[in-house]
This record gives structure tokens, sequence and C-alpha cells, in this order.
């Protein structure tokens, strides 16, 4: 899997996801990649900011460890800057800009099992991702 950051004739830019480089140069001479604000099919590819890479060996990338390790940093680092870090309250802090009671932002943080339940019940949008690091010295 791979992601793009792609820009359209206007300017707009917005990410795309798709299987492998082949696949998005057959998309967009197909027409079939638009841009989500125009419609606009005039779309270029702007450097990525970051790319993931399934966990298949892949005999091209013999430092295939490595390079996984080093895009889940950048991960990590895009999300430290992009994100709030809440730790543990982030259930609440999700209902909490959900009802518009906290100023609306990107957060991340821990939920449990039973406060995942309720996000969903109450139609709170959020991801789960998985990272191997687990250690976290904000704030
Ligand atoms: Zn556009």
């Amino acid at each position: 899997m791979i992601v793009y950051d792609l820009s359209c004739s206007k300017g707009h830019t917005f990410e795309g996801w798709f299987d492998d480089r082949a696949s998005y140069e057959n998309q967009k001479e197909k027409g079939l990649i638009s841009c989500p604000f125009c419609d606009s099919t005039d779309i270029s590819r702007i450097p990525s900011t970051f790319a993931i890479k399934s966990s298949q060996p892949n005999k091209d990338y013999p430092e295939q460890k490595n390079v996984t390790a080093q895009l889940e940093k950048q991960i990590m680092e895009f999300f430290d800057k992009n994100f709030d870090n809440v730790g543990s309250n982030f259930a609440k802090e999700a209902l909490k800009i959900q009802y518009g009671v906290s100023e609306p932002r990107n957060i991340r943080g821990v939920s449990s099992d039973e406060e995942e339940k309720i996000l969903r019940k109450e139609g709170v949008k959020f991801m789960k991702i998985p990272m191997t690091a687990t250690s976290d010295h904000d704030g």
C-alpha cells in the first residue's frame, strides 16, 4: 500500500491510496482519480510525506525492516506534530469534541475496549493505529 500526496490543477491537495505506483499511473491514465474538492481529474503527484509499505518481504528491499521502522517513526512524528496527545483521556476528549464542548481538533491517545464501544455508539469517528513503540514521554 502506498500513499501519494496529490494535487489538482487548481492547487487543491489531497491524499490518494494505491496498491503501488503502477496502480496510481493506471488510474490517473483512465481519469479515475478526481479531486475531492472540485472533481478535477487533472491530477499530479507531489512529493509524498510518507508511504506505507506492506509487510510482505520484498527482494528489492533487503533492508525492509529498517525501512518499515523509519516509516513508522515518520508516521509517529506526523501524529506528534498534527495531533494533540490526550493520553488516556482520549474517549472523554473525543466525546467533548463530538458535542461541541471542546474545540474541534485532531487528537490521539489510548482508549479501552469499553470506551471504544461508547465512542462507536455516539457516532464518534476515530481510527485505530497499531504501533509497536509504546513509550511516550510527551507532556
Ligand atoms: Zn481541486
